[in-house]
Parts: C-alpha cells; structure tokens; sequence
C-alpha cells in the first residue's frame, strides 16, 4: 500500500474542494484519501432490471422505468413554491413527475423527443403513481455500458447534498478516488493468506466494493475486506494478549496447606461435572505456570460455577494468598458469602462479607484482618474495590458476573497487590467463543457447557392476559405441591414512576388473589434497604414465604432449589439474555419447573423473536447468539469497546466464521514471525503501523 497516498487529504481528490473538504471531514469523518475508499456503500441497487409502468404499485421501492416526456411545464404549488411538473411515459402507462429543485437544469436537460431512463421511489397523490426528484439519464448505448450494474448508495447529509454530495455525487468522487489509486494500492496481507483463503487484490477488492459488476464480484470483495478488517483487529488483540502474557510475572501457588485436598475428600457435596474438572484443570495450569491468570469462565445459569470458584479460592489459600469475590449485587454477594461459608464449615479458614452496608466498626475490623493476615476469603460487592481495602497478599480475585462490571474495575484489582493476583471472570452470559476471545482480547476463555446431572429443562410457555385466571389456579396448584414461586416485574429504571405503579398494583393484585393466612408473600425491589431486601430474601430462602414477587434485582444468581415457577409480567419488555437469567433462578432442585411469560396481545416482531426463542430453547449459548444479532456487540458487553464498533464492514455478530478464520490466521502470523521482521511481512507491519499512527481505534482495544 503507498501510505502518503493513503493519508493524502481529501481535497486531492479530483471533485472535492476545500468548501466540500471541510464539510466531508466535519459530517463523515472524512479526513483522508483512504478515508473516503473506506466509506462503503450501505446497500446497492439493482439497475438491470426495467419496470413497465403498468406493473409499478406506490408500494414498490426503488423502479427503473425508460420512456419518455412529455407536458413539461413550470407551475406553483398550493404553498407557493416553484416547481416544473410533467408526465413520463411508456407503452403500457404514464405517471406524473415533479421537481421543486434544480428547476433550470431540468428544462434544459429535458427534450421531448428523446428517451430516458427514471430511476426513484414511487409514491402515489391523488390516486395517480408519481415521482419526486427521480434520478434521470439519457437512455442510449453509452450510457447503459458504462452503468455499474449494482449501483452503490452511500450514506450521506443534508448538508453534503446540498453541495451535490448526495448518494450519485459520493459515487462520482469515489470514481475519482479509485482513479488515483490505480495500480498504486499495494496488498498488505501476507502472501501466504492471500492465498490461503483466495483473496482477491486490494485494489480490485475496492473497485468491486463500490462498483460491482455482478452479485459474485461483491462477495469477493466483502469478503477480502472483511477479512482485512478482522485480521488487523485480531493482530492488535493477539499481539497484546501474547505480551502481557510474556511481561506480566504471576503468582506461583504451591500447596502449602491441604485445604483443597481435604474440602473435596471430606466435604465436596456432590461429584463435579466433566466440565467442571476441565476448568479447574484450566485454573490450575494457570496459576502453576509462573504467569499471571487472566481467564474467563463462562457457563450458562445453574451450571456450577460457584464451586469452580471456591476451588479456585482453595487452591490460593492452599498456597498461603487471600482471595476475593466480588459480585454485582449485595443479595448475591450475601448469598455467594452464604454458600461459601456454609461449605467450609468446621474449616479453619476465616471468610467475611464487605458491602456498602457493612457498619463501620465491623469495616474496621475487615481491614484490620486484611492487613494482619487472620483473613482469607472476602466477599462483596465494589466495596471491595475501594482504596481503603488493602490486602496483605491477595492471591487471586473473582469477579462475578462480569457483563455488569467494566474492564476498569478489573484494572483496579490487579493493583491490589504488589505482584498483580490471578483474576478469573464468570459470567453466566454465554457469548460466541470468537466474539469472546476478541471482545475480552486479554483473556483466556474457559466454558462449562454441561449442566450437572438431573436437570430438567424448565418449560417455558407465553401467555396473554387472556389467561391470567388459569395462571393463578396453576400457581396455587403449584404451592400446594409445596413449591414456590417467583413473580417478576419489570423495573429497568427503578425511577420509573410508571413501573412502580405497575408494581404496586400488581402486589396488591397479589395480595387478593393469594391471601393471608393460606399464602405468605415476600417483596423485594430496587428501592428497599439493603438489610430489608437480604430479610424478605431470608424468608423466601427458608420457604417461610411461597411467593416472591421481585423486579429485576433478583435477576443474578440466586438459589433457591425448592422454587419451580418463574412469572414474568411485561415480558416483552426485557432483553433475552435477562429472560435467560430469570428463568435460570429455577429448575434447581429435583422438581419440573416452569417459566411463564406474561405478554400484551401485540408484541412487535422484535419481542416475538425474543418470546419465542425462549419458549424454543433453554441453551444459553444459542440464546446468546441470538441476542447477540438482535442488539449488536456493543449492547450485549456492557462497556462500550471503541475499536469494535469502529469496524466499518466487518460485523461481529454476523461474521463469526470470519472472525474465526482472521484470528486463527493473526495467531499463525504470530507464531511465525512474532518481529514481523521477515520481507513478505514488511507491508502488513508497515499498514499495521499506520493504523496505529492515524489514531484508529484498533490498537486500543482492552
Ligand atoms: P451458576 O453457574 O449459575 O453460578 P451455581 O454455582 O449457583 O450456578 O450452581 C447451581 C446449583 O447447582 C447450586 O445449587 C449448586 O449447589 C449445584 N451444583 C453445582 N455443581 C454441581 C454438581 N457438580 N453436581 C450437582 N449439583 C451441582
Ligand atoms: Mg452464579
């Protein structure tokens, strides 16, 4: 690639001057030559086939008509405004066309006797099919040769139409652009992939990108830059996860202790499942090899992954370090400190629970232990992140639930101690494994995809109001049986005047229809105290309640094995994977369990996939994918990772092969020629560079 010519300014290209320049940098973004080639077209259209105005209906997008005019005239409209009207017509039809731009150009480019071809949306007044401001081109020879046959539209503003740069004006620039480039734009990926995959050349790849000559040639083109475009990302994610890994000196557990050993001869509750040793085989090669952990563990709702973490805790102790876990919310903080303390009953190992409602003399005392060591196991919420907490030697951390927390709060616990601990990440939001491993770039991927033995896929049904009163009936059946039940409402803002409203009814809806004494009902939202919540939670664990009705702060990670039912009321109105989370707090125990969406009659074709899909399956990953091209990489991280959105045509989501295939491929390069020092790699690196310098998101990515 000629580098100067990439970044030459945009004024250089023949068409662009400094009035379009500034307005091309100011509106797109547009800076460079190479900026401009890398503004693709966001659609195409067909312009091979011709319409006969008899068949055109006011609904039909684009049409391409020939014919000819006839009844030009200059006119006023109702409001005043000036504007030529006439009719186009063919052998089967005529429709009428009207202009209130550009009115001189029209009447001179017009001539009755000649043919045209219209292109344009039609659009129907007074029951006659018309257009405004079609697009129109003399009908002959020359003009159909040298047409591209899909012809590129291009995003565009209002101000940059109204200095000619709408979609055909962008067209004719990049004409120019391409003619600048001609034989000049070198390949940049190595010889040996270009092969590998049957990439077409650079240069080809942009004529065909923004002038196809047919569907097969657009493929390629797609594909060859996507493939660029993925590839370079992947270089900057595996070239950093290669050298953290090289520089960051990590924690060497030993066994000191036998804490491990003794916990899983004397107290392991159940047998792990496959998945389950393979991980923490994983975890355990980690935090042997002399580098410094940085893994995460993802594993659908219910697979176990709190005990993976408490083994994980041992090992670290087992070698003399601290560890800590840190969770979204103060319920599952309270409930993982619970858990954990439960298991390790009658073992000298010293666990406590820090949130933001710990009293202050009891805080004291935390940092005291901390800092003397008599402490092993922390558990929280960000408490646990603030200055004040100073550990003596923590060994590794644990972040729970990782789509709620950002990578800067990883960041801060790696400062934690002098040598930065080991740091593992569950997340019970499966993400595809490519996606993974480039949104998390720096870290390892473990997956536990198999749930321990004798669940039962919870069924999953959708209802309208329509059948509320066979609801109650089952929910009461249900209760009999001795089970309990979840009820949750939407409160995504907990502000929301509207939705607590919403809620307060539908407690005292509740209340009606399940009354003292018979059935007990505990609440918990967003706007209680945080000692209130862990009571009415308290109370619904020990199965003094039947019912609990919750907004969404019962989304994580919850466990109540004897609970079957999960209602969700306005289950439109929550994302998939949030759905997945409800319904993975039941199908716990031994018991059939249920999830029974509550929906209005109309849900829109968004919310119906979202509704069915989780009536179709209970796979969190199939589930993940689907969520994932319904809302886009950005949304489902959690933090908003600028490179990845930066992509031009690559797209995570719908990309996965790609993804895959220019990952495994940055590896190889790696692998190879870690320097990039050898000659066929020298225009990759020097491109690589030049991403880097122009001060393209690439290279910043976590
Ligand atoms: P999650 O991965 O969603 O955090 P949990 O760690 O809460 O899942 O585990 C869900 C339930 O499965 C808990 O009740 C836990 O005790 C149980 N469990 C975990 N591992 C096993 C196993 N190997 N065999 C049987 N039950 C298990
Ligand atoms: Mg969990």
């Amino acid at each position: 690639m000629n580098f100067d010519l990439a970044s030459t300014p945009i004024e250089y290209v023949k068409g662009v001057g400094p009035k379009r320049g500034e307005l091309l940098r100011k509106e797109l973004n547009i800076h460079t030559l190479d900026d401009l080639l890398r503004h693709f077209p966001f659609r195409y259209v067909d312009r091979t086939t011709f319409h006969t105005i008899v068949k055109i209906r006011s609904t039909d997008a684009d049409v391409q008509i020939i014919g000819k005019f006839k009844n030009l005239q200059e006119s006023r409209s109702k409001s005043g405004r000036r504007m030529i009207i006439g009719t186009f017509f063919d052998d089967t039809g005529e429709v009428d066309v009207v202009w209130f731009q550009g009115l001189k150009l029209i009447k001179d480019f017009i001539k009755p006797e000649k043919k045209y071809i219209l292109f344009g949306k039609p659009n129907s007044f007074s029951r006659r099919l018309s257009f405004a401001h079609p697009e129109l081109e003399e009908y002959g020879q020359d003009a159909e040769q040298g047409r591209a046959v899909l012809q590129p539209v291009y995003s565009t503003t209002e101000k940059l139409t109204a200095t000619g740069l709408h979609s055909k004006g962008i067209g004719k620039i990049m004409q120019n652009a391409l003619d600048l480039i001609r034989n000049k734009w070198n390949e940049i990926l190595p010889p040996e992939l270009c092969k590998k995959f049957n990439l077409i050349h650079r240069e080809m790849a942009f004529q065909h990108i923004h002038f196809p000559k047919s569907e097969s040639d657009l493929e390629d083109a797609r594909f060859r830059l996507k493939f660029e475009e993925l590839f370079f990302l992947q270089i900057s994610v595996v070239w950093q996860k290669m050298l953290a890994q090289k520089n960051t000196k990590g924690l060497v557990f030993d066994q000191k202790h036998g804490f491990l050993r003794s916990f899983y001869l004397e107290k392991l509750p159940f047998k792990l499942t496959n998945a389950q040793i393979r991980v923490l085989r994983e975890i355990r090669s980690d935090v042997t090899s002399g580098y410094q952990m940085n893994r995460l563990l993802q594993g659908d709702v219910g697979s176990g992954k709190t005990l993976v973490a408490l083994l994980s805790i041992l090992m670290a102790i087992d070698a003399g370090y601290q560890a800590c876990m840190m969770a979204p919310t103060e319920i599952l903080a309270r409930q993982h400190y619970q858990t954990i303390s439960q298991m390790l009953y009658g073992m000298p190992v010293v666990v406590r629970l820090l949130t933001g409602s710990t009293k202050t003399s009891e805080r004291r005392e935390i940092h005291k232990m901390l800092e003397n060591n008599t402490l092993h196991i922390l558990i929280g919420t960000h408490a646990l992140i603030e200055d004040t907490v100073v550990f003596k030697n923590l060994g590794l951390a644990i972040i729970d639930e990782q789509h709620r927390f950002g990578v800067e709060q990883r960041a801060k616990l790696w400062k934690k101690n002098v040598r930065p601990p080991h740091i593992l990440v569950m997340t019970a939001t499966p993400i595809p494994r490519t996606l993974a491993m480039t949104v998390y770039g720096d870290l390892d991927v473990s997956v536990i995809d198999e749930l321990p033995p004798g669940r039962k896929p919870v069924a999953t049904y959708h209802i309208t109001e329509a059948h509320r009163l066979r609801l109650n009936g089952f929910l009461k059946n249900e209760i009999k049986k001795g089970r309990q039940v979840y009820i949750v409402y939407p409160l995504i803002e907990e502000s929301e005047k509207l939705d607590l409203l919403a809620l307060e009814k539908g407690i005292e809806y509740l209340q009606h229809t399940f009354p003292l004494p018979d059935y007990q009902i505990s609440v918990v939202h967003g706007r209680m105290h945080a000692e209130d919540k862990a009571f009415e939670m308290q109370r619904f664990v020990k199965g003094i309640t039947q019912i609990m009705v919750a907004t969404s702060v019962i989304e994580v990670g919850v466990d109540v094995p004897n609970a079957t039912v999960m209602v969700i009321e306005n289950a439109e109105r929550f994302g998939l994977s949030q759905l997945h989370q409800l319904r993975g707090r039941v199908g716990r125990g031994a018991e059939k369990s249920y999830c029974i969406l509550v929906t209005g009659d109309k849900l829109t074709s968004e919310g119906k996939i979202r509704i069915d899909t989780m009536c179709r399956t209970n796979n969190g990953f199939e589930i993940a994918e689907i969520d994932l091209k319904l809302r886009g990489p950005g949304d489902l991280m959690g933090t908003r990772q600028s490179g990845l959105m930066n992509l031009k045509i690559a797209n995570l989501a719908t990309d996965q092969l790609v993804v895959q295939q220019s990952r495994e491929a940055a590896i190889h390069l790696y692998e190879n020629d870690p320097e990039l020092v050898k000659p066929e790699h020298q225009q990759t690196k020097l491109y690589y560079q030049y991403l880097y310098a122009s001060g393209s998101n690439y290279a910043k990515i976590s």
